[in-house]
């Protein structure tokens, strides 16, 4: 068995934790450390005893769960899972996602490697900002972040850094960003310097728009039936 490899790029070091939210820090690694991949870690979004935080997947197991009054029938349980996402093309805040955009994350991961460039993540995974009632759902003027699928970025291109004010001037992107943000449009996903109020830092996968019974399911497992969208 091959350990999967990796290389910090962090320009100003990276912090090395003895676990991973907010662990205490051992080090910092400068940019270009070889490390070993020994694990990826998975964090469920709970409800303990009234009391919402995340714990580790590994030491959670599953409870089947029956309809009262019918022990031969299941319930089948749809789950919401958020992951740390990791890659050595992107870099910034930890990437946290729902399991379901892993496969997203990876056609990203792809196209930084086909076009040499990287991101730097400023936000994925967020909490909504006011309580929500769970009734009245209108998931299309809701966001993906919040059930984590989509994620805010600048661009690196070597040393050439691309925030908001620079996506957001298409024509005088360099070609490499341009095939980048079109192929990415061309695998499904969406760049929001497309909307038609532009967003040109945030990139997703339409799953608000899509799939609105999967994200209504998401919003109420991973924020509980407080969230009510409107
Ligand atoms: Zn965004």
């Amino acid at each position: 068995m091959s350990l999967e490899k990796g290389k910090t790029i962090a320009q100003n070091g990276l912090r090395l934790r003895d676990s991973p939210r907010d662990g205490e820090t051992l080090g910092i690694l400068r940019k270009g450390t070889e490390i070993e991949v020994l694990g990826r870690e998975t964090w469920l979004r709970v409800n303990a005893n009234g009391q919402q935080g995340f714990v580790l997947e590994d030491y959670v197991e599953p409870v089947e769960q029956h309809l009262v009054g019918n022990d031969e029938e299941e319930v089948v349980v749809e789950e919401a899972k958020i992951v740390v996402f990791s890659s050595s093309r992107m870099q910034g805040n930890q990437i946290r996602i729902n399991s379901g955009f892993i496969d997203s994350m990876k056609i990203l991961e792809q196209l930084c490697e086909k076009y040499d460039l990287r991101l730097h993540i400023t936000s994925s995974l967020r909490e909504p900002g006011q309580i929500i009632s769970n009734n009245i759902v209108e998931p299309a003027s809701m966001s993906n972040h919040l059930i984590g699928h989509a994620i805010d970025m600048n661009i690196v291109s070597h040393e050439d850094w691309f925030n908001s004010t620079k996506l957001s001037d298409y024509d005088s992107l360099p070609d490499t960003i341009q095939s980048f943000l079109s192929d990415l449009q061309a695998k499904g996903l969406r760049w929001g310097g497309h909307f038609s109020k532009p967003d040109p830092v945030h990139i997703d996968d339409a799953t608000n728009l899509k799939s609105k019974s999967y994200y209504v399911t998401q919003i109420n497992k991973l924020w509980g039936g407080a969230v009510s969208l409107i």
